[in-house]
């Protein structure tokens, strides 16, 4: 069973093969190597690169109900690697989110900002649709309230990070403390939001990290382990409303979150 993921190669060095495996593989091996130190592993190696193809980013709306043209960004991964069914990473994300989304449209009163919901392609080869996404919405970037993205299965959140203004910051812990109710406690300023949304604070946008616990994400994540039994519909729960109500006191506040210390990539 092999551990799938991204690898790169740097220029102009020669490309072997590599490959990872998963841990259930990998404690199998263990034990074999206990019982015999000369176990022999045969390996077979299959992959082929099949170039590039077209995908894309779905996206779906709250429309707000008095700054419509700004947006608090909720976002996951539509992608997954091919030996499980995804269901960790990244179906629990876009379930999570969505359902975020549905529970605020099934408001009688929608938020001020729009709340909009963006399912990335093509994240697992090296975040395709979330640097698609910054690309092709450069010009709507500075009405992006604040943005953060799912990606670490269905684990309860138990934190939550934001990467804000200094001088913001206290006020958006305050606006986000009844999210204790549920569990999650106020984190630091140092989040970097996800992985289609890491690329944002560099260009000026906001972002949160909701912390899950990931204590047994990696033993199944990218392998065939990673189906719909591993998630505990009670920490769905949990994470859908705390990504609701993250999205709605965010789509609420009147807090200037911007300008902030940015990256010295820039
Ligand atoms: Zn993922």
């Amino acid at each position: 069973m092999a551990h799938t993921g991204i690898m790169r190669y740097q220029d102009g060095v020669p490309q072997i093969p590599a490959a990872a495996m998963s841990n259930p593989d990998a404690d199998l091996v263990n034990a074999l190597l206990k019982r015999d130190p000369n176990a022999i592993l045969e390996l077979y190696m299959s992959p082929k690169d099949l170039g590039f193809n077209t995908s894309y980013n779905v996206i779906a709306e709250v429309t707000g109900s008095s700054k419509p043209n700004e947006i608090v960004l909720i976002g996951a991964h539509l992608d997954s690697w091919d030996e499980g069914t995804g269901a960790i990473d990244d179906g629990a994300g876009v379930a999570i989110v969505t359902a975020a989304a549905k529970h605020i449209q099934d408001l009688p009163i929608k938020p001020a900002r729009t709340v909009r919901v963006v399912l990335y392609a093509a994240e697992e080869i090296g975040l395709m649709g979330g640097k698609a996404y910054a690309e092709a919405h450069k010009a709507e970037l500075p009405l992006h309230y604040i943005a953060a993205e799912s990606d670490f299965g269905a684990g309860r959140i138990y934190q939550i990070d934001t990467k804000v203004n200094e001088s913001a910051f206290t006020a958006v812990q305050k606006a986000l403390s009844p999210m204790s109710f549920n569990s999650v406690i106020l984190g630091n300023n140092q989040a970097s939001g996800g992985p289609d949304v890491s690329m944002l604070p560099a260009l000026g946008v906001p972002v949160a990290s909701l912390r899950q616990d990931g204590h047994d994400y990696f033993d199944y994540h990218h392998t065939p382990n990673d189906t719909l039994d591993k998630i505990d519909p009670a920490a769905l729960a949990q994470n859908v409303a705390a990504y609701a109500q993250f999205a709605y006191i965010m789509a609420n506040s009147t807090i200037v979150l911007t300008p902030f210390t940015r990256s010295s990539k820039e």
